[in-house]
């Protein structure tokens, strides 16, 4: 995974200000390195279903009792669901999303919602939703709904005929925005680093990203939004509204003092995050727990 070379940041003249600069010598966190599907693992189940009970609940629960379910089922991974409800009790601005298990239910959720919505899949063994055709955005009625239903399961059961499947999630569209990524991940050397980028291909693509070392203030957290090379995209390129940087510094400060007080929380991947000029609001999220240790294991669950 993350793989910082102290000896190569140490005397950056950002290092002081607990603020790491973006360089060629610093590899890009990759906050997705758990995601490209590995060996699918063995459901015990040649054919695609639905998981029985429902290992997500619609109902928010606090975090201890997520990682306490999380823990019982040997999973680190927690899924958009459950990692939105802990974000969104942290302060932190998520699309309210649902969990749907029949055809019928995804199109009363929409409805409750009001259109357009967006659906996905929602397998804690599928971690790369579009790749496996499991994301349809921008669905405008109940009809759209139930073929996006159809389609994104169909999807799933030819990639992934083994993959458990909870259900299908279900959030409003989000109102359009800049796209930004967030994340944090536990550097050996430096505890928990986050990191500040635009989203997307471009993050991929250019890997324009800034790090830094938590705990944040204000100052560190407006020199990493600064610190990115695209950063004239969030000041009203070409027409576009400017980003308020403000409520992203907000954004970088919750995350901070969230991270700070939970090490049970190994990595957490906001992508993305649509950045307007009226807020911020993360669609995409994915929080890793801590492996435990073989005595922890061995511990019984509290819930
Ligand atoms: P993946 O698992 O492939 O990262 P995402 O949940 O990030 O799946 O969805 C893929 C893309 O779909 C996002 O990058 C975003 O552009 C779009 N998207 C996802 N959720 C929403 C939403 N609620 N509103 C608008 N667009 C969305
Ligand atoms: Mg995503």
């Amino acid at each position: 995974m993350v793989e910082f070379r102290p000896t190569e940041i140490h005397g950056l003249p950002g290092f002081r200000r607990r603020f790491i600069r973006t360089f060629s010598g610093i590899p890009y966190i990759d906050v997705l390195s758990h995601a490209d599907n590995p060996a699918m693992p063995d459901s015990g189940s040649e054919n695609f279903k639905i998981a029985d009970p429902p290992c997500i609940e619609n109902e928010p629960m606090p975090l201890n009792e997520i990682v306490a379910r999380a823990r019982r089922e040997n999973r680190t991974v927690l899924t958009e669901i459950e990692s939105k409800q802990i974000l969104a009790q942290a302060g932190i601005d998520c699309t309210e999303t649902r969990l749907a298990r029949t055809r019928a239910e995804a199109v009363s959720v929409s409805a409750a919602f009001g259109y357009p919505v967006v659906l996905k899949i929602s397998s804690k063994d599928i971690t790369h939703k579009s790749d496996a055709g499991g994301v349809k955005v921008n669905l405008k009625d109940a009809a759209e709904v139930e073929a996006a239903y159809d389609g994104i399961t169909q999807s799933a059961l030819q990639r992934f005929p083994r993959a458990q499947i909870e259900g299908i999630s279900v959030q409003p569209m989000a109102r359009p925005g800049i796209e930004i990524i967030m994340g944090m991940t536990r550097d050996r050397n430096f505890g928990p680093v986050l990191m500040f980028g635009l989203g997307g291909v471009l993050v991929e693509v250019l890997q324009d990203v800034a790090f830094g070392i938590v705990p944040l203030e204000r100052s560190d957290a407006a020199e990493m939004i600064d610190e990115i090379r695209g950063k004239k995209l969030l000041d009203g390129y070409r027409g576009q509204d400017s980003v308020d940087r403000s409520r992203l510094e907000n954004m970088l400060l919750k995350l901070s003092a969230f991270v700070d007080a939970n090490p049970e929380i190994a990595e957490i991947d906001m992508n993305p995050v649509f950045a307007r000029s009226d807020g911020a609001t993360v669609v995409d999220a994915r929080i890793i727990l801590r492996e435990l240790s073989e005595a922890e294991s061995a511990r019984p669950v509290q819930s």
